[in-house]
Formats: C-alpha cells, structure tokens, sequence
C-alpha cells in the first residue's frame, strides 16, 4: 500500500488484541533507504524488510515496545544501518536491544532519500515516543501516540496521561493531512482525529471524577466498572492502567486524592 511517492507499508505477522492487525512497517525513499518502525524480529519480515530495501541506511522507530523496535538491531546487524530514536526507558516493558546511534532533538530534520522526516517528541504513550513527520506530504508517522479505531494504553508509570494530552494538543500546531499510524489504516483527517482522540479521554476523565464524586472513595477496581461499563470486560485489564493514568493526572491536578490504594475527589 502507497501513501505517499517514496512510502510503502509492510504489514509484520504480529496480529494480537494488543496489535491489531499488525505493526506497520513504513518503508521510505526510492528506493527505499529506511525503515520507519522495523517491527518485531520475526525472521519473515526481517527477510521481507531486506528484500524490499537491500540498501538500508536508516532505521527509524517511534518507541520500543516490543512490537516496534525489535527487528531494529537484527537489520542494523546485517546491513550497518544507523539506529535513529530515543533509548529504551527501564520500566520492564521495553525492547532492551534498542541502542540508538542518533537520538533525535525536537524538531530535528533527517533525510530518507528525497524524503524528509521532522521528529516530533510525544511522550504519553511510552516516554521515549517520537512521531515522525513526513513533511511535504504532511503525513505524520504515529506510532502508538495515534491508533486506528482505537486510543492507546497509557501504561504507567512510563507513561504519562498529562503529557500524552500536551502532545496531542501540540501536534496540531504543525502542517498535518493525513496519520499513518503504528497499526490500523491510514487515517485521513488528521486534526479531526487529534480532536476526537482528546475528547475521548476528556470524557473518560469526566466519568471518574462523576463516579469519584458517586462512591466518595473507591478501589481501582470499584471505578472500573462505571467508568469503563462500555469497554468489554477482557479489555478491563488494559483499560486499568489507563484508569490509574487517569488518576494520576487528576491527584497532579489538585482533583483527586489518594489513601492507600483508596482514590477520592478533592
Ligand atoms: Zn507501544
């Protein structure tokens, strides 16, 4: 699938809850002399990835979970591509083998061939997370900041539901048309799916302050089921740890409190 002149989607053989359809992989230049996103290390797609850009020179990632980053070093190994992306934070959930040659600066302007890249830093998601902007195209590179269909998990304590909302509100200072994000399809109206992506969680913390102000005091597990009574029970488990992200920013607020592992409002 083409989005832009010089950027092919490979779609990795990662289909889960967690990742959809898939990672997309981003391959960029003609012919392509970088990959945004490389994936997991499944040798299929490592060979796929190779096959397509035989010349790599630049590995790009968004973040290092385990689904972006990890076929990063395997191709760096094989082809002496530079690494370019932030350092793995420690908080268990990372892709260790991710060590950057180049960490990029906000704003800083790379080149993929023809193309250019401008790298956007939008904690929330994962600390380390950058998007990537494909200027011209005004096609920004998402990651898992913005997803297809669905909001991301706000795993904490890495991520950062104050900082993930400052970013996204920050994205739309730049020239944006479409999101072609770390999973799903490419997303067409970018500013509008910025808004609707804030609303949500604007929403969502609406919900706990209401139930919070209901119950007096709750449990996470009490708030779980007002606040996400639309969300299937499987998914519970993701969504409590972006309920806790979501209190978190409120107590950072001044509007909520907590005691032991009891929440209130303030
Ligand atoms: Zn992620």
């Amino acid at each position: 699938m083409s989005i832009a002149p010089g950027v092919q989607r490979l779609l990795a053989p990662n289909a889960s809850m967690m990742t959809g359809p898939g990672t997309n992989t981003w391959l960029l230049g003609e012919p392509p002399v970088a990959v945004l996103d490389p994936g997991p290390a499944i040798a299929s797609h490592v060979e796929a990835i190779l096959a397509a850009a035989p010349r790599l020179e630049t590995i790009f990632v968004t973040h290092t979970h385990p689904d972006h980053s990890p076929a990063a070093a395997v191709l760096q190994a094989r082809t002496g591509a530079r690494l370019v992306g932030r350092a793995p934070p420690a908080d268990g959930r990372q892709d260790d083998t991710f060590v950057p040659d180049v960490v990029p600066s906000r704003d800083e302007i790379f080149h993929a061939g023809e193309l250019r890249l401008r790298a956007i830093d939008t904690p929330g998601h994962a600390s380390n997370h950058v998007c990537w902007l494909l200027e011209g195209a005004a096609c920004l590179f998402s990651g898992d900041h913005i997803l297809e269909g669905v909001t991301p998990v706000i795993p904490i304590p890495d991520g950062d539901l104050g900082a993930y909302l400052e970013a996204l509100t920050r994205l739309k200072s730049y020239p944006l048309r479409a999101i072609a994000p770390g999973h799903g399809r490419v997303i067409p109206d970018a500013y509008g799916e910025i808004d609707r992506v804030i609303a949500h969680r604007l929403h969502r913390e609406a919900k706990i302050v209401a139930a919070l102000e209901d119950l007096r005091e709750a449990t996470l597990e009490e708030l779980l089921v007002p606040v996400y009574a639309d969300v299937p029970r499987d998914r519970h488990m993701l969504a409590r740890l972006t309920l806790e992200a979501h209190l978190i920013k409120l107590e950072r607020d001044g509007r909520a409190m907590r005691d032991g592992t009891r929440w209130h409002a303030v």
